[in-house]
């Protein structure tokens, strides 16, 4: 488990309170991140939901983007929930925006469609669960992995739970709601 590891929660924008409350219900430490030095002093991150192409601008703007690079690189855990899958992604097709690419995946935006907006669903994650409840929000899917890219949940035939070594990412929102499963899977990857 994390033990005494910092996880730092990128803060720019987005559902960040509640990935940080999420965390301390598991017992760790969450901080949040905003600059170069917070990221330097993490020992894991979280990127969370809210709108990918804000967050993107306000990567560059802070000029962040590289520092998150380079740690990924460097094998720190990363965790990106709905937009921060977005923001992870190597290929997001149909869309001129900033990512860090560095996971790969390709992904699409709002991909549920309107008649699926915003829904809940039971998910069975591979060696995880077979019970988590996801809660999507204007979510997207991954339409294409490659390299070292694991799915780990399919849901309506989608791919919305996916991990690449010391990259996890998953389309809906766990920060959302009381179970810790996927907070918890995410822990003891560091
Ligand atoms: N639809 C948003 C986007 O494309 C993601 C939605 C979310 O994070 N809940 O950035």
């Amino acid at each position: 488990m994390a033990g005494k590891k910092v996880i730092g929660v990128l803060a720019l924008q987005g559902a960040f309170r509640e990935h940080q409350a999420a965390i301390e219900r598991c017992g760790a430490t969450a901080k949040k991140v905003r600059t170069r030095e917070d990221i330097q002093k993490a020992d894991a991150l979280i990127i969370p939901g809210g709108e990918s192409t804000t967050m993107g601008r306000l990567l560059e703007s802070y000029d962040l983007g590289h520092t998150i690079v380079e740690r990924s690189r460097a094998g720190m855990p990363i965790f990106g929930t709905c937009a921060g899958m977005i923001v992870m992604a190597r290929e997001i097709p149909g869309y001129q925006q900033y990512s860090l690419g560095i996971m790969d995946i390709s992904v699409r935006r709002n991909a549920f469609g309107r008649q699926l907006d915003s829904f809940e669903a039971e998910l069975d994650i591979r060696n995880i669960s077979d019970r988590v409840k996801g809660v999507f929000i204007r979510a997207p899917f991954i339409d294409r992995i490659w390299g070292e890219t694991e799915v780990l949940c399919e849901y309506m035939g989608k791919t919305v739970m996916a991990r690449e070594n010391n990259l996890l990412t998953v389309s809906f929102h766990p920060e959302l709601t009381e179970d810790l499963t996927i907070h918890r899977y995410f822990l003891s990857m560091i």
